[in-house]
């Protein structure tokens, strides 16, 4: 298990490389929600998501034991995280992205100086070749979320929130594949546990709430949420017990409920969020949380949507 000490390490190691990001606030959410609503901004992180703070500890670290080599499977926010920290570190990158990887999300990890390889369509394909091509070299290669360092990483969140409002009574995190939560559930839960953390998934990639509920890791067939960062389909190893442990509740979110939520925040609040960070918004909004008035911090943990495709997430 990680501890409150390795995200403070974690945030010492991360400070030169990632923003401190504010906490949004509105009037008209908190009406709509019924509890003080604070957004903490990661889509205002650099690369536009959290991603950035776990990549940055562990690449950071891998560096220090003498890496000159990372790779990684994604094309998506961890992709971009790990090219962007490499590139800052000025050692080298490759990462493998599926062979249906949009032409705007390779042209951003080349941007940072990262290679890109093209593999097959799954991450049971595409992470033994970012393996493969790690070992090759004596590199690292840097998982997304099932990891201490990553988990630790992600956890600078709380910590900041901590920080930056007093009295805050929840903390409201995405789970995909729990790295985030498991992160900025130890470090609020280890400073002040009663301070409530509560998960939000979608309905249709609910596997974290039905291994909960089952007492073991549950995998779900597979899932099309519009929430493409929460696909995973079962909680990590490591993460799963840190989520068993620390996390008080999960709740679940609708497809409608998650495009609502997305539009109040670009119409009402100016900000372009991810869906995947929508279902925190529409958790405070649809009422799914169990308690009223209080000081509530929803973590939007990305902002990276394709600006074309953005009107397919609008609710009319
Ligand atoms: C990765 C990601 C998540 C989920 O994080 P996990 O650590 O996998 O639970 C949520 N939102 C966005 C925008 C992400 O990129």
């Amino acid at each position: 298990m990680i501890t409150k000490e390795m995200i403070e390490q974690a945030e010492r190691r991360i400070a030169p490389y990632i923003h401190r990001t504010p906490l949004l606030t509105s009037l008209q959410l908190n009406e709509r929600c019924g509890n003080a609503i604070y957004l903490k901004a990661e889509h205002l992180q650099k690369t536009g998501a959290f991603k950035i703070r776990g990549a940055a500890n562990k690449v950071t670290e891998a560096v220090a034991q003498g890496a000159r080599y990372v790779t990684a499977a994604s094309s998506g926010n961890h992709g971009q995280a790990v090219a962007y920290i490499a590139n800052a570190l000025q050692i080298e990158a490759k990462i493998v992205v599926p062979e249906d990887a949009s032409l705007c999300k390779i042209e951003a990890i080349e941007g940072y100086n990262s290679s890109v390889e093209k593999c097959g369509y799954l991450s049971s394909d595409r992470i033994p070749r970012a393996k493969v091509l790690a070992n090759k070299r004596q590199g690292v290669f840097i998982p997304p979320y099932d990891d201490p360092l990553i988990m630790a990483g992600q956890g600078t969140i709380g910590l900041e929130i901590l920080s930056q409002l007093e009295d805050v009574d929840a903390v409201v995190v995405p789970i995909g594949g729990g790295g985030l939560i498991s992160g900025i559930a130890t470090a609020i839960k280890e400073s002040n546990p009663a301070i409530r953390v509560i998960g939000v998934e979608p309905e249709t990639a609910n596997d974290t709430y039905l291994s909960l509920a089952k007492g073991e890791i549950t995998p779900i067939a597979g899932t099309t949420t519009i929430a493409d960062g929460l696909r995973t389909i079962q909680p990590g190893d490591l993460t799963f017990p840190v989520v068993q442990k620390y996390v008080d509740e999960i709740v679940l979110v609708s497809e409608d409920e998650i495009k609502e939520a997305f539009t109040f925040v670009l119409e009402r609040m100016k900000q372009l969020i991810e869906p995947s960070s929508a279902t925190v918004v529409a958790a405070c909004m649809f009422n799914k949380l169990p308690f009223t008035n209080k000081r509530v911090v929803a973590v939007i943990s990305g902002g990276n949507v394709d600006v074309a495709d953005s009107i397919n997430l609008i609710k009319k």
